[in-house]
């Protein structure tokens, strides 16, 4: 009889438990949901997404956050941001696709070469764990022209470290990263000086 209901007491007692350890993890679960950085998208036809995503590094740097960036553009364009990291080079961890190359060769090899390096850098990065704030600007465009592969993209963003947000910029993002960001935005186009035949201007567009 004492054995039964020792048996009892036991069993009530790692029910409990159960309980209590199921409730314990999904209170993990919702912390590291909220406590994890976040996927964002600048995407759309209008002017604005990289410099959102410039402005972001601003305001990441403002607080003390370690910040890295990877452009997936052509290295050989002189643009604002690259020269003012540049002359600040303590600031951020800048890296320009193919910096350092000569770019008139219209070489499809070479460009997703190029690519795959900055991919892998992209991924180095979001794995360290040292980075706040990353931003991979026109990822969105070599996803385009399938340079890179969607689903090592992916793999690679969900294997970033928990304290790591990303901003992904660049028209026509991927349904597949759309889907599993925290944040999209797209941004539309209603007037663009380049309509009315002005050029690209200085510490504007570049
Ligand atoms: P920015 O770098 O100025 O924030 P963006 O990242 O939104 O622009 P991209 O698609 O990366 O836009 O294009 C970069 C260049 O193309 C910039 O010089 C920008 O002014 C120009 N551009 C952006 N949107 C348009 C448009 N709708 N028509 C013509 N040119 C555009
Ligand atoms: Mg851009």
């Amino acid at each position: 009889m004492a054995d039964r209901r020792q048996d009892e007491t036991n069993t009530a007692h790692n029910e409990a438990m159960k309980r209590q350890q199921a409730e314990h993890r999904a209170k993990m679960r919702e912390k590291k949901q909220t406590e994890r950085g976040l996927l964002m998208i600048n995407t759309g036809d209008g002017k604005g997404k990289s410099t959102a995503g410039f402005g972001t590094v601003i305001r990441a740097l403002g607080w003390g956050h370690k910040v890295g960036i990877v452009q997936f553009v052509k290295g050989a364009w002189k643009t604002g941001e690259k020269e003012f990291f540049t002359r600040y080079p303590n600031l951020v961890d800048m890296y320009v696709m193919g910096d350092g190359f000569t770019w008139d060769t219209q070489d499809r090899a070479q460009d997703i070469a190029s690519a795959e390096k900055a991919w892998a850098q992209s991924r180095t990065m979001m794995e360290s764990g040292v980075y706040d704030f990353i931003l991979l600007d026109e990822l969105n465009i070599v996803l385009r022209y399938d340079y890179l592969d969607v689903a090592e993209v992916l793999a690679g963003l969900e294997a970033r470290s928990d304290r790591t947000s990303v901003m992904v910029t660049g028209r026509n993002a991927p349904e597949a990263l759309v889907v599993v960001a925290d944040m999209v935005s797209e941004i539309k186009a209603v007037r663009h000086p380049f309509e009315n035949g002005i050029k690209a201007k200085q510490g504007i567009d570049y």
